[in-house]
């Protein structure tokens, strides 16, 4: 690993709480606290961390604001606040993200393009979100404004390619509501196809805008095989993935089961998703839309009703930080599964669900935690747990 690089925002951003301390320590906390949480339920085996720390983020975000001065800054909120520490370079997010950046930052000055003032409303430019398909070199631009209009926004669509080639696509998003939500419900496509493709576990997986995709796709590598590996598939399996976003999880698991079905609340995500599995040949998986526990609640309501309705064997888990909910995890413990293995990242709301799956027949084998985010105190982590009684309550 390269030195340990000091970051000059340190106090004032926030955003990476383990800024300072020696990576081979923040991955000991790291394991620790999962040990904490997890330990007294199952082996925690060893965290996977990353071979060289840095700028992993393939997606960045910056808010814009005029300071006094009459200057266009643009970086992320002080932590609990709307205050904005002006941001030019970052230790962990994509150096050329941070570039096509700085290049708004001057165009906007020269295309006398204001930026919005949340207090009044007014304005325009409200914030930027790059994202990067690492594999393919894919860049999407996001500029999010607080009204409809985009003055010269030909030219300064051709000044901004012009600047950074490896731009190939660049979405307008309108977000006018007083919200801290980054990105509103409208969007045009200003410039390309309209979303970005990458490449995980030698599949491509296309990208829009208001898709999740994980921000660090070395170590998501790294995950996706944990929780492969941890479900032990035969290849005759009938396979949830639950909260699947553009369906990549589900989707490197294909190769390995009979047949995958992915839920996900994110219509865009699920678009996604469904031309993901097309662009790779997969046949046996497919997706819907909706709240995942409502998804469980209706599969095993229609299997007592129907029984000749295919129950899961493995039930992939992947919900966001607030963890799954007790309409999913009742239902799903109805239907049964053999296996179910939950990547979470969170480790206080895995402990949670955890526990109360362990009340209630399932018993935790195995807890993978993987670095995801380096100098930040977040943990990913991939548990799998096995069922210890019959089907079918
Ligand atoms: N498994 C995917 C996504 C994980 S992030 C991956 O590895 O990329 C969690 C996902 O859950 C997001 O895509 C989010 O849109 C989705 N989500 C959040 N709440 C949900 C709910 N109640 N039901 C279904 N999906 C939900």
């Amino acid at each position: 690993m390269t030195k340990m690089k000091p970051c000059p925002l340190q106090k004032r951003c926030g955003g990476c709480q383990y800024q300072g301390i020696p990576y081979e320590e923040q991955l000991k906390k790291k394991e620790a606290w999962v040990r904490g949480l997890m330990g007294k339920y199952c082996k925690v085996h060893p965290i996977a961390g990353m071979d060289e720390p840095y700028h992993y983020r393939n997606k960045v975000h910056a808010a814009f604001r005029t300071d006094k001065k009459g200057n266009i800054i643009s970086g992320v909120y002080e932590e609990g606040t709307h205050r904005l520490v002006p941001v030019e370079t970052c230790i962990i997010e994509d150096q050329l993200a941070d570039e096509i950046i700085g290049t708004i930052r001057k165009l906007a000055k020269s295309f006398k393009m204001q930026t919005y003032n949340e207090d009044t409303g007014y304005g325009l430019l409200r914030h930027v979100l790059v994202k990067r398909g690492f594999a393919t070199g894919q860049v999407m631009v996001v500029i999010v404004t607080g009204s409809p209009v985009f003055p010269s926004r030909n030219n300064f669509v051709k000044a901004l390619v012009k600047a950074h080639p490896e731009i190939t696509t660049i979405i307008h998003n309108i977000n006018d509501k007083r919200t801290s939500m980054v990105l509103g419900d409208r969007e045009k496509v200003m410039y390309g196809k309209g979303y970005i493709e990458d490449i995980l576990c030698g599949k491509k997986f296309r990208i829009s805008a208001k898709s999740f995709y994980q921000i660090n796709p070395v170590q998501t590598e790294v995950l996706y095989g944990k929780a492969i590996e941890a479900a032990g598939f035969t290849g005759k399996e009938y396979v949830i993935d639950a909260y699947c976003g553009i369906g990549t999880i589900g989707m490197i698991a294909s190769d390995h089961v009979d047949a995958v079905i992915g839920v996900e609340l994110n219509k865009d995500a699920v678009r996604d998703a469904i031309g993901n599995a097309k662009g790779n040949k997969v046949s046996n998986i497919r997706f819907v839309a909706g709240d995942a526990g409502q998804f469980m609640v209706g599969m095993a309501a229609e299997a007592k009703r129907d029984k000749s309705i295919r129950l899961p064997d493995v039930v992939l888990m992947d919900p966001p930080r607030a963890g799954s909910d007790k309409a999913f995890l009742s239902s799903m413990v109805k239907m049964g599964p053999e296996k179910v293995v939950y990547v979470s990242c969170n480790p206080e709301t895995l402990a949670r669900d955890v526990d109360w799956l362990e009340k209630n027949g399932y018993k935790a084998q195995g807890v993978w935690p993987v670095d995801m985010f380096p100098h930040t105190g977040h943990c990913e982590a991939v548990t799998l747990l096995t069922k210890t009684r019959g089907k079918q309550k």
